[in-house]
């Protein structure tokens, strides 16, 4: 068999970054076909440059005419395409095997259900694409026939645990408990949380990462688009996803199974592994990851996240029990929320608050939810409403 042919879309953030550092390490398996960035150009020219990809995609023409003249003029052979249609293109692209969905927020979906309607290799990382794209998402997954393989580390902790066949899942599991760093946030005085600044709420005590899901990890957020995702993922009631404060971000999760023995997976914290499990599976290959030293670490704890502390994680639970497409308002309100934070726009603590005024303002029906196109139109009003609601 020749090698796996890897579209990494988002290649010049953490994920992608990541993502290419465990294909370098196995160039006897894997290719880099395409690669794709928002912004950052000079960042994906250095990545043409040393990868070759077949593909680069950018978002705006003029960006890419100055990328394709400095390739051309290096004499890197990479063509560059233009557009969201291109990232749908190349992830159902025949000439590709395996897609990294890497982008950040609810922009990931229509390369995402492209790369599942053409049976792809699946990995994602992308949470926010499933969050919005729900039953919809896994339809597109099961019709195409794609390989759906979770790349955030919880998932795919709790996807190491489970057996090779999903269909033995239901009758495994009892209920999940995700684990949770608690991030920077996590024994300050709720209290004192209003003030603080962008830059404390990304700098992340265990994890490097990009700045949305860094402030996502802050407010818990995260954890919250985490269940949502285990939910589809696993094929899970609401009432089957426990979540766990566990400072050391060892643990990475853990299954209960109905004869009530506990399967967790561990490992130092470093996205290359769960990375390299979504390009390997079933089998392994080496990551890159230094070794867990159990010696090392003095204690393993876990406790319960306080909901006065965290009033973002309980909308996520609250989203999942509405009516379907409330999800997708959520994840919507938030990345608005978020980008007003980063901006300085808004109070950290007017994160959850924003979300939550948005839940109760937008209750979608059956017409929200039947297409792509309609989950985009409840994306896009979602939106403006979170933008009315900021303040100026
Ligand atoms: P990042 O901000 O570091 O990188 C985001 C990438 O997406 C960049 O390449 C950027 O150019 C691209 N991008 C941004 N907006 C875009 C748009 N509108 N259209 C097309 N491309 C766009 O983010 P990250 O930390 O690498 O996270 C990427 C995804 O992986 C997110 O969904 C995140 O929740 C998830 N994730 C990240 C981690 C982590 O450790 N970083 C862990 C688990 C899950
Ligand atoms: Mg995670």
């Amino acid at each position: 068999m020749g090698r796996m042919r890897v579209a990494v879309l988002g290649a010049t953030g953490s994920i992608g970054g990541n993502t290419l550092d465990v294909l370098a390490r196995h160039p006897d398996r894997f290719e880099l076909q395409a690669v794709s960035a928002h912004s950052q150009v000079d960042v994906l020219e250095a990545i043409c440059r040393q990868h070759r990809p077949k593909w680069a995609v950018l978002p705006k023409a003029d960006a890419a005419q100055s990328l394709q003249r400095a390739l051309q003029a290096a004499g890197c052979p990479t063509e560059v395409l233009v557009g969201p249609e291109a990232l749908v293109q190349v992830a159902q692209s025949p000439e590709v095997d395996a897609v990294m969905a890497a982008i950040v927020g609810a922009a990931g979906l229509a390369p995402c259900l492209a790369a599942a309607r053409a049976g792809k290799r699946l990995m994602l990382a992308n949470k926010e694409a499933l969050v919005v794209g729900g039953a919809f998402f896994m339809r597109a997954v099961a019709e195409g026939g794609a390989m759906l393989l979770p790349v955030d580390s919880e998932h795919s902790a709790i996807f190491q645990c489970l057996p090779l066949n999903a269909r033995a899942w239901p009758e495994t599991i009892d209920h999940i408990v995700l684990t949770a760093s608690g991030g920077p946030f996590r024994q300050r005085d709720p209290d004192s949380l209003h003030a603080v600044t962008p830059d404390e709420a990304c700098a992340h005590p265990n994890w490097v990462m990009g700045r949305k899901i860094s402030v996502d990890s802050a407010t818990m957020m995260n954890k919250g688009l985490e269940v949502i995702e285990a939910k589809w993922l696993f094929h899970l009631a609401p009432d089957q996803i426990q979540v766990l404060i566990h400072p050391q971000s060892i643990v990475h999760s853990m299954v209960v199974c109905r004869d009530q023995s506990v399967l967790a997976q561990l490992g130092t914290p470093d996205m290359r592994v769960p990375i390299a499990y979504a390009l390997s599976y079933p089998n392994r290959v080496a990551s890159g990851a230094s070794r867990l030293d159990l010696r090392q670490t003095a204690s393993l704890s876990f406790e319960a996240p306080d909901p006065r502390r965290f009033p973002a994680l309980q909308l996520a639970w609250a989203a999942l029990r509405g009516p379907e497409g409330s999800t997708a308002v959520l994840n919507a309100a938030n990345e608005v929320a978020v980008d007003a934070f980063l901006a300085r726009r808004l109070p950290f603590t007017g994160i959850a608050a924003l979300v939550a005024e948005v839940l109760s303002r937008l209750s979608p029906s059956a017409a929200d939810v039947g297409s792509v196109g309609d989950l985009m139109a409840l994306d896009a009003r979602a939106r403006a409403i979170a933008r009315t609601v900021l303040p100026n």
